[in-house]
């Protein structure tokens, strides 16, 4: 029913994450979550948090995590901004870069928040439709724009662009922000971060969600030219100055700081989506080959609506999505390989294999 003061309500569609369950015993596969837990260098920082600091304001610059992070990567810390998660720093670097009248383009399939967040704060947007393979081709974007946005490999199509094609869509933009949203880049070969001291148009999200097993605990960072970084922090400033807490500050310093941990964490999750991936297709799945840590499969002979239901029943979320171009696909997140021994044997099932 509508009220009386119904012109002063926002009107908006919001975007819609991945079901969580309530039972423990399901074998989630919706969110691409990690299925290892963070680093234990994590759970020490937080046994070892005296809550008496609580007291305080967090540093509001995230000073000790923009720190780590520019370590890690051999950058200076004033080309880092950290946020609460990539959805934070992204809602962020939107409003600060896309301020013209003129379209930000996007893949028509990609990240389902961008198009929300575009209509949240009034953002012109065009969406440039992928192949029928679904390979983003960046001369597509070498047009009059009012900036661009790219997951780098692509969601939920897993597909990876190399470092020439991204660095060409930029070359191509230097009149415009073109962000490279790398939340699943761990897990591919390829992160433009070296050319981030080339390109002053050039700005990076990462999240600590998924390849470092913190997606509780909300972090994230932007990498760009320090000039850029400032404008990040100008619209952080305007919003809340401290969006950052002083655990997430800490814990995200100790997993970025555990470079072997990560690594063989990234390592198993990869051979297992080449195993996974190898299996489906063995039971006439079509996937993409995958830079990220799920997979998009679609089958010839069964409906992908019909599969995710079958599989739920049976206790195990996949993701679909009842969209144009891809409502008769699956997104799957790798998980370890017991529960992708779970996931095959349901499918063979299900098939009749
Ligand atoms: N970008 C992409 C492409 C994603 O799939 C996600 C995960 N939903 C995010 C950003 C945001 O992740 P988070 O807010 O957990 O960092």
């Amino acid at each position: 029913m509508n009220k009386p003061f119904q012109d002063k309500l926002i009107s908006i569609e919001p975007y819609t994450a991945g079901e969580q369950p309530k039972s423990a015993d399901i074998i989630k596969l919706n969110a691409n979550e990690n299925p290892y837990p963070p680093s234990p260098a994590v759970q020490k920082a937080i046994a070892e948090f005296d809550a008496d600091i609580l007291r305080l304001y967090p540093p509001m610059d995230a000073a000790p995590l923009r720190k780590a992070i520019a370590e890690y990567y051999g950058i200076g810390q004033e080309c880092v901004f950290a946020g609460n998660g990539s959805d934070d720093v992204l809602a962020a670097a939107f409003r600060a870069f896309f301020n013209s009248d003129k379209p930000l383009l996007y893949p028509d399939i990609t990240y389902s928040f961008y198009p929300v967040w575009c209509d949240l704060l009034k953002i012109p947007y065009e969406t440039i439709p992928v192949d029928e393979g679904f390979n983003v081709h960046v001369e597509d974007y070498f047009r009059d724009n009012g900036g661009v946005v790219l997951p780098n490999p692509n969601a939920p199509t897993t597909i990876g662009l190399g470092l020439d094609a991204i660095e060409e869509l930029i070359r191509h933009n230097r009149d415009s922000i073109v962000i490279i949203d790398e939340a699943y880049a761990d897990f591919s070969e390829v992160s433009c971060v070296p050319l981030i001291k080339k390109y002053d148009n050039l700005v990076i999200t990462q999240t600590f969600s998924k390849s470092r097993s913190l997606a509780g605990m909300r972090v994230a960072c932007a990498i760009a030219d320090p000039y850029l970084i400032g404008y990040l922090d100008a619209v952080k400033d305007s919003y809340n100055s401290y969006p950052m807490d002083a655990v997430a500050i800490r814990a995200g310093a100790a997993a970025v700081g555990d470079r072997e941990y990560f690594g063989q964490v990234r390592g198993k999750i990869i051979a297992t989506r080449e195993c996974t991936a190898k299996r489906l297709r063995e039971l006439g799945f079509v996937i993409p080959d995958s830079s990220a840590n799920f997979l998009f499969a679609t089958h010839p002979k069964r409906r992908a609506e019909e599969i995710f239901s079958y599989l739920r029943e049976r206790g195990i979320y996949i993701r679909y999505f009842r969209k144009p171009r891809i409502d008769n696909h699956l997104r799957i997140t790798v998980g370890t390989d017991e529960q992708m021994d779970r996931l095959i044997s349901e499918l063979e099932s299900f098939l009749g294999k």
